[in-house]
């Protein structure tokens, strides 16, 4: 999803292209990997003199969601995350979340072909897309672990 893409969705779906909503589109594309909470948008946004509202930034979470231009995370912790969409993956890669520091690592390997076969086959079950969330340390929080042991 580009901003291009994101204007006229917008348009189409009767929406306007305000400059709060592609400064927010922009912000996530440039933060992609960082999975941003609203509230870590608004500060990215403050950060560059952009003030937009918190109560609009979830607002146009919830519009951007609805339209399929973000995709809204739940990594289990205090609020929900959010990343642009990238309609070259069939499927949505998985998400590593180390439970020390809560850096979130993207997986970009699916490697779910053979879960997914006996689920359509012995289920009937039509997969459209998946959400994989794995827990646990990151290699940074393990190594500090390692030396406080020494
Ligand atoms: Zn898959
Ligand atoms: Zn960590
Ligand atoms: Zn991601």
């Amino acid at each position: 999803m580009n901003l291009d893409e994101m204007r006229s969705l917008l348009t189409e779906n009767g929406y306007k292209n305000t400059t709060q909503r592609n400064g927010m589109f922009l912000a996530l594309e440039k933060h992609a990997g960082d999975h941003l909470s609203p509230e870590q948008l608004h500060s990215v946004l403050a950060e560059e003199g952009n003030h937009v509202g918190i109560a609009t930034i979830y607002r146009t979470l919830q519009i951007f969601e609805s339209l399929g231009i973000v995709h809204k995370l739940d990594f289990d912790d205090r609020a929900y995350r959010y990343e642009i969409v990238n309609q070259d993956e069939a499927h949505m890669h998985h998400h590593l979340i180390c439970e020390r520091c809560e850096k979130v690592t993207e997986l970009h390997v699916d490697l779910l072909d053979k879960l997914e076969a006996i689920v359509e086959k012995d289920y009937g079950f039509t997969i459209t897309d998946h959400a994989v969330k794995i827990f646990g340390i990151c290699k940074a929080c393990g190594e500090k672990q390692e030396e406080t042991l020494e």
